[in-house]
This record gives C-alpha cells, structure tokens and sequence, in this order.
C-alpha cells in the first residue's frame, strides 16, 4: 500500500539517523514503516505513494488554520521577497510581540526563538539567575523539549531528585531537575516542605498534551500558583501546545491564573520555526543585553516565520473559530466514545478545545501511570485501520490529536465511520494485530 513511503524509507536510513529527523515520526510504537508525505492543503496530507489522510496530527500542533492556508502563503510569498534573514531589528517582530503582549495578562516582555526547547532552555535558565536557585520541578509526562534538564525522570523508589532519562545528560545536571505525577498536590507540599527553598521554578504544561491530553484536576493550577508564591519559586507555564489552541490566548486566560513565565510555539509561528518565552518587566529584564542573563540566536524573530505567526494571529482573532472547533471536536470524540461502547472497547478520552487523546483504557487518565494503563495493542489497531482507510491520528498513544478550521463536518462523519467499522472488526476479533 505505501511502496514508494518504504522505498524512500530505505533511502533515508542511509542519510539520516533513523531515517527520521524527530523520533515520533519513525512510527516505531505503531509496527509500519513511517508514511512520506509529498504535500498537504487544508484537513489533508497527500504522500508519496498518492494516497490521500485526513489529517488530525497537524505537525504535532501547529496548523490550525489547517495546511497551507492561503492567506499565511500570500503573507511568507510576500516576505521572502524581502529578504529571509537579516541578523536585525525588524517591524514585523514588534508587529508579533505586541499581540503577545496584549493577549496574555502575565506578558509584558518577549524574546523570540526557534523552537519550543530553546524556550525552555533559556526560561529555566532566566528562572535560575532571577531567583539564585539551582533546582527546577517537572511533572512525569509532561514534555518541555529536549533540552538536558529536562530529559530527566524520577529516580527509584523514594529518591526525590532527577535521573537522567536519554544517555548523555549527566547526572549533576539532571540532580537539579526534581519529579512529581502530575495533579499529585501531596507530593507537590511535600518536595516544597523539603527543598522550597531551593527551587528556582515549577514548568507545568497547564493541560499536558505530550503523555496524550491529561486535563489538570480542578485546583491545581491555582495551587501550583499558591505554593510558588510562598516560597518565592517562579512559576513557568509551557503553553507550547496550548497557547491559542483553546482560545484567542492560552490556558491562563481561561483559567485567570498569571504564571511568572509563559512559554509559547507552534501555532504562534504558523507552521514556521518560532517561540517565545516572556514574564513580566523584573524578571524580563535580566535577559540580555539588559541583563546578566545570557541568550541569542541567529535567526531569532526571523521575518518569514514571524510574517507566518502574524497572519495566523490574526485571522484567530478576526474568525474566532474557537466555539466551533470545539463543536466539530466534542461531535467527533462524543460519538467515538458511544460506539465503543456500543462495541465494547475499552475506551476513554481527554480532550480541551480541538485538542483531544483517545486512551484505550476504561478510566481517563490523570496522570502518567494511569495513561500507561492503555492497551497499546488496540491503539495499533485502531491507528492502522485508520490509516488504511486514509485517516491519519498521531503514531503513538501518547500523543495529543488536533483538529483545524479546515476540518468539515464530513471529514469528522467519515472519521466517526472508520471508526465503527474498525470497533466492529475488533469485537469481531477479526483485526487483532
Ligand atoms: C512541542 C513542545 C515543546 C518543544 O517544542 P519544539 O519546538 O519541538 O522544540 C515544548 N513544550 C511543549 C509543551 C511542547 O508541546
């Protein structure tokens, strides 16, 4: 079925490692080879075998004015005219901030990067040198990119402080980073009563899409704020994911909670390499040149990218297509869920905005060890009857899919049906890979 996805596979292993350039893409926990895409226009990829998906990955986040938008095509043709990189001050990048800024309560100041690690990086790093603290706590499962201190899990049994979890991060540094489940409020109080004073920040995803979506129990965003603020830790939100997913802002907006950093990417660059990290004026001003804060980059605010995130901005703001993308994904993953029942699959789900997991497993899941209950035997299933039936969910189950303005009320209904027929299949135990 995808001859010519497995030949360029094969050709690609002997260039790049994996033949991947992220590992998600080498459809490892899905038993194919990885699919090749040619191009892509609105709810749909096209690949290189002329097959044709409906798309519900969206690069993992950023599309949601769908592929190829023609109003973002139009706005990046007109810049590359202009010149792709200047290693300077541009308009456009004031243009971007300023939105930012005028968006989201807790951002007065923003510094552009390229990616959503960099961010990270140089948030955690920024938190460090405003607060004189060496420590950092992450939550099991949240993703923040993969920068050293971040590729750390919990180490056994009772130990509080981080192991490194990929093999070349040292153990000095992940030491600093210190582990919570996520929505555990005892184990947060508790790491606080011991080490408070050492930690520099908390970096929580406020709805974590990255172990699929796991929603925050009520309360415990605000208590994440609450304890912060009594040890004079910085809170960091990496709204990555969720800035403007949900919304025409992020979590915080919904939620009126004003963390001290925010951290943004994906859809603000519009399909293009572009985030942010940003805090109020205090902290802001310790990045340099105002400050001892070191940070920089080449193609930092580059104006393609930011052309591509302005536009998107805009046209988010100007359609406010949130209510109905929300709509258009309850409809989606509500019948979904009535025919597993109606199948008997063991299925739950999470989902915010036009964001949402399916989780083969009874209960949903509010935390890592609870997403690792899913049986990853019938997400194989279920993610390769869709791909033959050319729908295309996030290779993993633990991953977040995403729908886009592009996405009409027959793709959702075509969805909805390949759905029944590979729940059928299953009870059936007819399709049992
Ligand atoms: C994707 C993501 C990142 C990393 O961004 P990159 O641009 O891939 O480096 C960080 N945090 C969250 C929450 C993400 O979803």
């Amino acid at each position: 079925m995808f001859d010519e996805s497995k030949k360029l596979f094969e050709e690609a292993k002997k260039y790049i490692v994996g033949g991947v350039n992220s590992p998600v893409r080498a459809f490892k926990s899905v038993g194919i080879d990885p699919i090749f895409i040619k191009n892509a226009k609105g709810a749909y990829l096209y690949s290189e075998d002329d097959r044709q998906f409906i798309d519900y990955v969206s690069s993992f986040g950023p599309n949601i004015l769908g592929h190829a938008n023609n109003t973002i095509v139009n706005k990046v043709k007109a810049a590359l005219e202009n010149g792709f990189t200047y290693g300077a001050c541009t308009k456009a990048e004031v243009d971007l901030a300023k939105r930012i800024v005028e968006t989201f309560d807790s951002v007065e100041l923003t510094r552009f990067v390229n990616s959503g690690t960099e961010a990270v990086m140089s948030a955690i790093r920024l938190a460090r040198g405003f607060t004189q603290r060496e420590n950092c706590l992450k939550f099991k499962g949240c993703y923040h990119g993969h920068y050293d201190g971040m590729l750390v899990g919990a180490g056994s049994g009772a130990a509080t402080f981080g192991v490194p979890t990929s093999k070349g991060v040292i153990e000095d540094i992940a030491k600093h980073t210190l582990i919570c489940e996520y929505n555990d409020f005892d184990a947060v109080k508790k790491i606080f009563q011991d080490y408070g004073h050492t930690i520099a920040c908390v970096i929580v995803e406020p709805i974590a899409a990255n172990m699929g979506v796991v929603l925050p129990k009520p309360g415990f965003l605000q208590f994440l704020r609450d304890i912060t603020y009594q040890y004079n830790s910085l809170l960091i939100f990496d709204e990555v994911i969720t800035g403007f997913r949900a919304c025409y802002g992020g979590i915080q907006t919904l939620e009126n909670i004003k963390p001290d950093l925010t951290i943004l990417g994906k859809i603000i660059g519009g399909g293009f390499p572009l985030a942010m990290y940003g805090g109020n004026r205090d902290i802001m001003s310790l990045v340099s040149p105002e400050g001892p804060v070191y940070q920089a980059g080449t193609l930092s605010g580059n104006p393609i990218a930011v052309q591509a995130g302005i536009a998107t901005l805009d046209m988010l703001k100007n359609t406010n297509p949130y209510n109905q993308l929300k709509l258009n994904t309850q409809i989606l993953v509500s019948r979904t869920m009535g025919l597993a029942n109606t199948y008997d699959i063991p299925l739950s789900e999470n989902s915010f905005g036009s964001c949402f997991t399916f989780f083969f497993t009874e209960n949903k899941p509010t935390n890592y060890p609870e997403v690792l209950k899913s049986n990853e035997r019938l997400f194989k299933n279920f993610f390769l009857g869709m791909i033959k039936r050319g729908i295309y969910f996030a290779p993993s189950q633990f991953e977040a899919n995403f729908l886009s303005t592009a996405h009409t009320k027959k793709d959702i209904e075509i969805t909805i049906n390949a759905a029944e027929e590979i729940f059928k299949e299953l009870k059936d135990a007819k399709f049992i890979v």
